[in-house]
């Protein structure tokens, strides 16, 4: 596997040189852009697999860079991890608002920072196993799911799940109007550190209701099969 590549858009000289040395030690690529605009170029260029974001910045600040990234189909899949001064609080709810994944303050501790990159981008590897699967957005009734993004919508809200329930949700509204025995889920959400049994199944079933709310009759239980996700 080649390395994984990281862009670092950081305008104060230090900060970038600091951060350069520490993540080529742990055998990353770094690309280096001291503004904002140029942090963008290199980023629609040559999409590296995750930035560190500076929020104040020259040309265009951080919070400008992650949305326009965000907003465009080639870039919006590169995790983001903003680097913040702690007078930017309000700056860093939205960032992630906007997208962003994670955020350390400065001043930050090396090994932090490291520990946070490699939980994004495991993250990332999760999802790009499923949406590999199916990759465009499913959409059924009130629910808009955009796998790509780790995303599930319900009447255009943002679904707060766990990991567990959006790959439950995934699975069954994947294939609306078909029946998934309990064994079928088990296996769908298998390969994650969990141990899934058939009542850890229904308990997840439970709680991915309760989460929607009005539409929770879209999850049907189907007597001694399983469940399904009703055809709309
Ligand atoms: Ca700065």
């Amino acid at each position: 596997m080649s390395p994984h590549k990281i862009l670092v858009v950081e305008d104060e000289e230090d900060i970038g040189q600091l951060l350069e040395y520490n993540l080529k030690r742990e055998h990353y690529q770094v690309a280096l852009a001291e503004s904002g605009r140029l942090g963008l170029e290199m980023a629609r260029k040559d999409p590296p697999d995750l930035i560190l974001l500076d929020l104040m910045l020259p040309e265009l600040n951080g919070l400008e860079v992650c949305r326009l990234l965000k907003a465009d189909h080639e870039t919006r899949h590169i995790p983001i991890i903003m680097l913040t001064a702690r007078s930017e609080d309000v700056d860093v709810v939205s960032g992630l608002e906007l997208g962003a994944d994670d955020y350390v303050s400065k001043p930050f501790s090396p090994r932090i920072l490291l520990a946070r990159i490699r939980a994004v981008m495991r993250r990332y590897e999760v999802v790009s196993e499923e949406s590999s699967m199916s990759s465009d957005s499913i959409e059924v009734g009130p629910l808009l799911v955009h796998p790509g993004r780790h995303q599930a919508l319900l009447d255009g809200v943002e679904m707060k799940l766990t990991h567990m329930e959006y790959k439950l949700l995934l699975t069954l509204a994947g294939r609306p109007g078909w029946v998934f025995t309990r064994d079928q889920i088990v296996k769908s959400l298998r390969g994650e550190n969990y141990a899934v049994t058939d009542r850890a199944v229904d308990v997840l079933v439970v709680g991915l209701r309760k989460k929607m709310n009005a539409h929770s009759a879209l999850v049907e239980t189907v007597r001694g099969v399983g469940y399904r996700f009703q055809e709309m």
